[in-house]
């Protein structure tokens, strides 16, 4: 067995360990970080593609915001269609110029492994058998990797392992309160190759269900359908997904997506989770592996920066001033955001989405909602501020970073 010591074992080489470890490098914190996938696999992964201001603002203080700014579509406003017509919500103008941008989680997860391989810390692909112990005391994570098992003997372990991870079913069950809300329905992605015909995100309402256009580069365009949570993508050819994606889009102002060769498509389950609190004796969890929100208010990947941010503040504290009260706070910190962002998501859910019981009522309900949000400038304005992202928990400075 080889034996390795650092301070803190991250598990997870998704954007939640790989920012935590550049985090830490940038305050002189050792790390390693274990994936049980290949490299490939973790680059290749298409997943989350919008990102808040402050996670663009913190890739940027974190030296990593170069891809970003080179490929990255700054969108300062989207639409919302209902009853086929387009309304423009100006998210810049609602909040002080704040904005979101599209670039792709994979790009993200390129730019930071990029990163972490630079610094010559340990990132171990294909960690095989990872299983973690002495979570009150002496934290220890052990795997298999080329053959070979492995232990590192750590100060902390951050749980970064997504929600089928490892980390959190290490818990004991009455140490965890887990919430959990599951949807009656889905979402059918696919990415096709032709450049999008709208600079911006459109989220449709239609009677026969949701749809969300919008796009990962100027020429690739990526849409969603809400379909069944168990469809079977057999049951979509091509052109009948098109046929659908432009039921439900085109608007009355003959606004409709281009159609392209679709190059990936699958169904995705909806859920909101949260499994509270975010911490058991020195293993930490951030992200995924403690909660879930549904696509729709595009906050997954964004809630990972922020529990990152906070466990990397607290982390600092707890080496460079022996402070443990940071890390004490650490869960109730992520905890108000991540149950904000719950709420939000819920309701960009709920709002848009056709429910199998709902009946006329609720049809024109739904009408008359985002017709209120279409046409009041507060109603856009608790959108706006929702959806670009609200202030940091922590400042970028008490986490080691210059600015934000
Ligand atoms: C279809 C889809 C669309 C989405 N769209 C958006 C969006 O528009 N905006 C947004 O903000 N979010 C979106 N999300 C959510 C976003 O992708 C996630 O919230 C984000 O990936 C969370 O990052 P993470 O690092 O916490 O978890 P993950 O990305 O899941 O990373 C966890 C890592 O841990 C590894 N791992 C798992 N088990 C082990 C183990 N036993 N040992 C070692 N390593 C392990 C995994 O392989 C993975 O690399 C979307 C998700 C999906 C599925």
């Amino acid at each position: 067995m080889a034996v390795h010591k650092t301070q803190v074992g991250i598990v997870g080489a998704g954007p939640a360990g790989l920012l935590l470890g550049q985090l830490l490098h940038l305050n002189g914190i050792d790390s390693v970080i274990l994936e049980n996938r290949t490299r490939d696999y973790v680059i290749d992964r298409v997943r989350a593609g919008v990102l808040e201001q402050g996670t663009v603002d913190l890739l940027r203080a974190m030296g990593v915001g170069a891809g970003l700014d080179s490929r990255g579509l700054r969108h300062d406003g989207l639409y919302i269609s209902v009853q086929q017509r387009r309304h423009r919500i100006d998210l810049a103008d609602l909040t002080d110029g704040r904005a979101i941008t599209v670039y792709g989680q994979n790009e993200v997860v390129k730019d930071l492994i990029d990163a972490r391989v630079a610094t010559g810390r340990p990132l171990n692909f294909e960690a095989g058998g990872v299983s973690i112990d002495g979570l009150d005391a002496r934290p220890v994570i052990r795997f298999q990797h080329a053959g070979a098992e492995h232990e590192v003997r750590c100060d902390i372990i951050a749980g970064c392992d997504g929600f089928h991870g490892i980390c959190r079913p290490s818990i004991p069950a009455d140490a965890l309160t887990v919430y959990e809300r599951s949807y009656p329905f889905g979402w059918l992605g696919i990415l096709a190759e032709v450049g999008p015909s709208s600079d911006e995100l459109v989220y449709a309402h239609h009677e026969r269900g949701f749809a969300l256009f919008s796009m990962r580069s100027p020429t690739v365009t990526r849409l969603y359908l809400q379909v069944p949570p168990d469809e079977s993508i057999d049951n979509w050819p091509d052109d009948a997904i098109w046929d659908e994606m432009v039921t439900r889009m085109m608007s009355l102002d003959g606004w409709k997506p281009n159609i392209g060769r679709i190059i990936q498509k699958g169904v995705t389950p909806m859920r909101s989770f949260v499994a509270a609190p975010m911490r058991h004796g020195r293993l930490f969890l951030a992200g995924d592996a403690a909660h879930i929100v549904p696509p729709t208010g595009a906050k997954g990947l964004n809630l990972a920066a922020s529990d990152v941010l906070v466990l990397a503040h607290a982390v600092k504290a707890f080496y460079q001033r022996g402070q443990s009260d940071a890390l004490d706070q650490y869960s109730d910190v992520c905890l108000r955001r991540v149950w904000r962002a719950q709420r939000f998501s819920w309701w960009m859910t709920s709002t848009l989405h056709r429910f199998p019981d709902d009946g006329p009522f609720d049809l024109q309900r739904q009408i008359a909602d985002l017709e209120y949000l279409t046409s009041s400038r507060a109603a856009m304005t608790s959108l706006a501020e929702q959806y670009v992202g609200l202030p940091p928990e922590v400042s970028f400075e008490s986490a080691g970073l210059s600015g934000g």
